[in-house]
This record gives C-alpha cells, structure tokens and sequence, in this order.
C-alpha cells in the first residue's frame, strides 16, 4: 500500500521477521502477559525518535545518512512492552510544517484521497495507521503534530500533558512545545500506548515525577455529569461549514451521554498563531545549530569553516525550515527580542492563564481539530501565512502545556474526507479525555470507516 500513500521513508524488514519471531516463541512459551502489553505488535515510529540502527532523518537532507546510536526512551518502553518497531515515518523536515510536504523526499498521501495531503507534520504517522499499515504509531506534537494529521486522516491522535512522557531522544523543534504522544484506530488503543510511554525520565529534566495511572481502567466509567466546555473562539471565520456542522452534532451527542454542555471563553485565542510562531521559530533557531556539517552527516565542504557551514546548511536544509530559522533568529536578535521574543512569552503566559480559568469550571474543552478537512497537495505551498493559520485550534494547548485528543467524528460527502474533534484538558487529565473520547467512540461509528486502498501508486 505505501507505493500510494508513502508513508514509511525506511522499513527494517528482516529486524521484524527476526522480532515477530522472538514474540511468537513468546506468546508459546509463556503467553501474553500484563506487563508486555504490546507483545507482537507492529508499531511505526516518526523519523524523528532516535532507535537504535535505524536510520534518523528528520524528514531532512541534512541527516539523509544518520543512524541513530541510541535508543529513544519511549523507544525502550516499547520494546520492553514487546512491541515490534519496523518502519520509519515521514514527516515535515524537523517537525515544521502541516502537511507531510516539507519532507525532503516528497509528500504522504492522503489515504482517503491520494491527491490530498495528510496533515502534518506527522503525516505518516497517521496515514500508516489509517491504511492499516501498523496498528500504531508514534509522532511528536509541538502545535498539532500528532492531532491534526489525525483528524485529517482519520484516527486517534494522542498529545499528552508537556512533561508526561520522556522527550530524550527526541529531535528537539521547539524544546518547551515538542511532546511525544501516538496515533491509533481507538481511544483504547491511546490508552495502552500512553501507559507505555508515559512516567518519569531522569534523562530528560521536564518529565514530571508523577506515577502512572491505569488509563485503559479510565474507559470504563462514564462522562455522566462531566461539564464540558466549547469555547466560542474556536468556531473561527473561514472555518468549512462541514466541520462546524459535524462538531455541533458530536456535542449533542456528547450531551446525550449524560455531559453537560457550557459555552466558554479562551478570550487570548487570537493572538495564539502569533505567539507560536514567534516562540517555536526561536526555539528552532538555537536548537537547529547543532546541524553544521561537522559533527552530523552530511556535509559540504568550504575553504575555511564559515564557508563549509554556509554551503551546509544552505543546501542542507528545506526552504521552510530556513524561513524558520531566520524569522527564529530574528526575534531573538538585540533591539528586535524585547518586542517579539519577550512579548510573546507574556501572551504566552495569558494564553495559557485563560486555560487555569476555565478549567476551574469545566472538565475538559471540546472544539474543532482543524478548522478544514485535507487540502489539495501543493494548495497551500506558496503561502506559509495560510499554512500556519490552520494550526489556529491545536496550538494554544502546546503554549499552556495542555494535554489534547482528536478523535473521528464525521465526514464531509463528496469527496469523503474525515472530520476530527478535539478534547483539551488540564495538565495530567488525560484519563478525562481518554473517558469522554471513549464514551462518544463507543456512541459512533465514525471509526470504523476505512479507506479502499490500492497500491497503484498515486
Ligand atoms: N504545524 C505546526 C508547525 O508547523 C506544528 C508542527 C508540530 O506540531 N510539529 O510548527
């Protein structure tokens, strides 16, 4: 299948065969346990997790040839749950981008329509998981990542609370945004997977000592009496009348599981593109200059060393993460960093001060994922602006260190595209998000709809 949807940038095909061999002695000898959760199955990773022998591109020219020489932690925790890792997914080059399509080696396709693109920037790992390509998959959210492919695709995305799971070996985008969370066909599946991957890491000094809860225990109750709220800046102008149309009937349904509906106020919504933009790029910008052709892969050569960085990096990296890394510097340059780079930080901390409110009064926040469903390949390409605005509903949550889920809930007609919802809630709820996904899951058939998938190519 992936000749069409191109998902995988690599595959470690006899690594498998060996793995799913190793499972099956397993299973035979000793049976599945509760400790090896994920025994035997096959699990995908976003190229930018660092496991061990596998290639480690970041969708990007500039790391085309890098092995990575360790393992990821949440990595180990899955093999250690006995998952079998064997492909490597495509992305927007270092995470940056909506689409899948500043991928230095070309785009994911939209398995609901090949001519469409899959969200990003973990695009392929929604779009494995959709095509029934592997039964999960890892991403990393820093403003939507794992989400909004998710709701352009058609599956569960899972962006845990910033803190919840270990980001060591993560290639950091923007370090105080990224968070590692996965993408499945069901809210139970999100809970096996978030139980594996969550808890402390002393390798990484923002994971949070706090234990780990039993989340698929979290499905069995219900969301009888939760309130819930819809905050009205999330109904954006020049949202698609389809998306509006499919999240008022997934909150009456909500409603009719026994939640109670408010409407609520994030009144710092509108300046959150904004505030992103100029605290991601900054982010990007310092932790990119790592990438110099000394001490990683590829490497062009000049007459002295700022020649050989120019060439470098120059050719290195993709136009967008360029765009990025000087709008970064920038906003962090002398005269222009109290204007940009300290502002945003304030609205930041307004932003995320709007959260605390209204989580004071509701449990969770439902809203739209995407403001539209899957756009044409190359529609957005030539205007970063529109790009960056489609991020309007995922971002705020990575500026408050929010914890978030999308789930199927429609379907547009002609040509038949998946709606999302999306879930927020307050640091460390996301047994509440994984309960009220579940319940409305259960409610619904949205995700049980498959794509036909050929492998013509597209
Ligand atoms: N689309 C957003 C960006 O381009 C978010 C990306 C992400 O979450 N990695 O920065």
């Amino acid at each position: 299948m992936d000749k069409s949807i191109h998902a995988f940038l690599s595959i470690n095909k006899q690594g498998v065969l060996d793995q799913a061999e190793k499972a099956d002695r397993e299973i035979a000898e000793k049976g599945l346990s509760a400790d090896r959760p994920l025994l035997g199955i096959p699990i995908a990773i976003k190229d930018v997790l660092a496991e061990k022998g596998a290639p480690l591109t970041c969708g990007s020219r500039l790391l085309r040839d890098f092995v990575s020489p360790y393992d990821a932690t949440v990595v180990t925790q899955l093999k250690n749950a006995g998952a079998l890792t064997f492909g490597r997914l495509n992305m927007d080059e270092f995470a940056m981008g909506s689409s899948t399509e500043n991928s230095s080696v070309g785009p994911t396709c939209n398995p609901w329509d090949y001519s469409r693109i899959p969200g990003g920037s973990s695009g392929g790992s929604a779009a494995s998981v959709v095509a029934d390509e592997c039964i999960a998959s890892l991403g990393s959210d820093t403003g939507g990542s794992i989400r909004q492919p998710a709701s352009l695709c058609g599956c569960v995305g899972l962006k845990p609370t910033y803190g919840r799971v270990s980001r060591y070996g993560l290639v950091a985008f923007a370090s105080s945004l990224d968070q590692v969370g996965c993408n499945t066909k069901t809210v139970s599946d999100a809970a096996t997977m978030l139980g594996v991957i969550s808890g402390y890491d002393k390798r990484d000094s923002t994971s949070v000592p706090r234990s780990v809860p039993e989340y698929s225990a979290a499905l069995q109750s219900s969301i009888k009496g939760m309130k819930i709220g819809l905050p009205k800046e999330y109904f954006v102008e020049g949202m698609q009348p389809e998306v509006a149309s499919s999240i008022r009937q997934a909150v009456e349904k909500l409603e009719e599981l026994g939640a109670e509906i408010v409407e609520v106020s994030l009144p710092h919504t509108e300046y959150a593109v904004a505030c992103y933009y100029i605290i991601a790029t900054a982010e990007a910008s310092t932790n990119l200059a790592r990438f110099d052709g000394i001490r990683y892969g590829y490497r062009v050569d000049g007459k002295n060393p700022f020649e050989l960085y120019c060439a470098t990096r120059g050719s290195g990296f993709g136009e967008e993460v360029k765009r990025r890394i000087i709008l970064g510097t920038y906003v962090l340059s002398s005269g222009y960093y109290d204007a940009y780079y300290l502002k945003a930080q304030k609205v930041r901390s307004l932003i995320a001060g709007d959260f605390t409110k209204v989580f004071e009064t509701v449990d969770a926040l439902v809203t739209p994922t995407s403001p539209t469903t899957a756009w044409k390949l190359g529609e957005k390409m030539d205007d970063p602006l529109q790009m960056y605005l489609s991020d309007v509903c995922t971002l705020s949550s990575n500026l408050a260190g929010n914890c978030g889920i999308s789930i199927p809930c429609g379907f547009t007609d002609n040509p038949t595209l998946p709606i999302g919802l999306q879930l927020l809630g307050p640091p460390f709820s996301e047994e509440t998000l994984l309960k009220i996904a579940g319940d409305f899951e259960q409610a619904t058939d949205w995700h049980c709809r498959k794509p036909v998938i050929n492998n013509a190519g597209a």
